[in-house]
């Protein structure tokens, strides 16, 4: 099949034919029709995150199960599906109660501590495989289908953290990002009060508007906490949630809280950042973390996608051989929502 590696840290990427995968006892084999392009990917590529080399790149994936090993019961060929993003153990305390992004038996990423989906197929565990439902055509629209377990999920996830309600004035700082624009549409879709997009690349607050957002905020220019609080007449946002969590982004957001305020942080470069107790007692703030999402919320998002509530924002859709171009593309922030690569 055609495969797309990355054979070393730092190197662009390379199509080359590597022999079909077989699936093995409790494993599946998927024909990918489309897979997304987006950080979690591009960290592997630019270097940030090791991988063992070779490695076939890609997680957000829609398919066609083609062949399944002894024992595997939890989809059949001819299934639709799409890939969960951690490798979990499906035994253990966390994963019983849904919250699979804890494993206590964590054993990595797909498309990085094993083979991905920037190929013609995929070979994972059965489990790994969610199954795409009726009514999301994921032959028609392969890519969007793809991008879901990722740009759909992580963003829906990150409204139970915070508690999203429909009085929320909420901020996303990184929004015109691929999870940040994705983030807009969802707190849309969740019916926050206002919808706040905060970036350093107003070229891309046009989109930004389009997937929901009420207003917009450029962070090159200008104190981003006091922008934040005329937007709210003084009163603070209600809901921070931030994709970029630098310690400037950080500290902008809970300096731009309000009473009762929920400061949501998504990774970032893992710098530290201050808080300041007395203003988080006074004002009751809370500051949360949040990864990914678990099995289950990208079955409902899934589901979101089906009835057509978000529909995610695939702006780029390239041939395969064109994954390094897409890589440079994101490497310098140009995409707006997400990219993908086809296979057919
Ligand atoms: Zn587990």
């Amino acid at each position: 099949m055609k495969a797309v590696l990355l054979k070393a840290a730092k190197t662009p990427l390379v199509l080359e034919n590597v022999p079909d995968p077989v699936p093995g006892p409790g494993e599946a084999v998927a024909r990918v029709l489309a897979c997304g392009a987006g950080l979690t990917v591009h960290h592997a590529r630019a270097g940030r995150v090791r991988v063992d080399y070779p490695r076939i790149l890609g997680h957000e994936i829609a398919g066609e199960i083609v062949a399944v090993g002894t024992g595997v019961t939890s989809v059949q060929r001819g299934d639709g599906v799409t890939a969960y993003f951690y490798l979990t153990c499906g035994q253990c305390h966390w994963c019983r109660i849904d919250r699979e992004t804890l494993c206590e038996n964590f054993r990595g990423y797909v498309g990085r501590e094993v083979d991905g989906g920037y190929a013609e197929y995929i070979k994972l565990r059965a489990d790994a495989f969610i199954k795409i439902p009726e009514g999301l055509d994921w032959r028609k629209y392969p890519a969007e289908a793809g991008v879901v377990c990722d740009a759909i999920a992580t963003p829906l996830k990150v409204t139970r953290k915070a508690r999203l309600m429909p009085t929320d004035v909420v901020a996303v700082f990184g929004a015109g990002g691929g999870l940040g624009v994705h983030m807009l549409k969802v707190a849309r879709w969740a019916h926050a009060r206002k919808v706040i997009a905060v970036d350093v690349m107003a070229s891309k607050f046009e989109a930004c508007i389009k997937a929901g957002a009420d207003a917009t905020v450029d962070a090159s220019s200008g104190d981003v906490p006091q922008q934040l609080l005329e937007l709210t007449g003084g009163k603070g946002i209600d809901v921070a949630i931030d994709f970029v969590s630098n310690a400037a982004t950080l500290e902008s957001a809970l300096g731009a809280l309000g009473k009762g305020g929920r400061l949501v942080t998504l990774g970032g470069s893992g710098a530290r950042f201050t808080a300041d107790p007395g203003d988080m007692l006074r004002k009751e703030v809370e500051i949360l973390g949040s990864r990914y999402a678990s099995k289950e919320e990208v079955r409902e998002s899934l589901e979101l996608a089906a009835r057509g509530d978000v529909w995610p924002l695939v702006s780029e859709k390239v041939p395969l051989a064109q994954a390094e171009a897409i890589h440079q593309q994101l490497e310098k922030g140009l995409i707006t929502g997400r990219a993908a690569l086809m296979m057919q």
